[in-house]
């Protein structure tokens, strides 16, 4: 099974709804509350989110 990379996620809002930084879409991906596994969001092709998902995990600030 493939490792699930965890990418770095911020609250944006006060209902704690995630944000995080995608390197491979070079834009932010939104997320709902809480942290764990997510489908990724990407829209390049080619990221390799896309088969894995990622996990979200997050800083207190980015
Ligand atoms: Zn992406």
């Amino acid at each position: 099974m493939k490792e699930i990379p965890v990418l770095e996620a911020f609250e944006r809002n006060s209902d704690g709804m995630l944000s995080a930084w995608c390197s491979y879409c070079v834009e932010f991906h939104h997320h709902g509350a809480g942290e764990g596994h997510r489908i990724a969001h990407c829209t390049n092709e080619k990221s390799p989110y896309k088969i894995t998902g990622y996990e979200l995990k997050k800083v207190s600030k980015l």
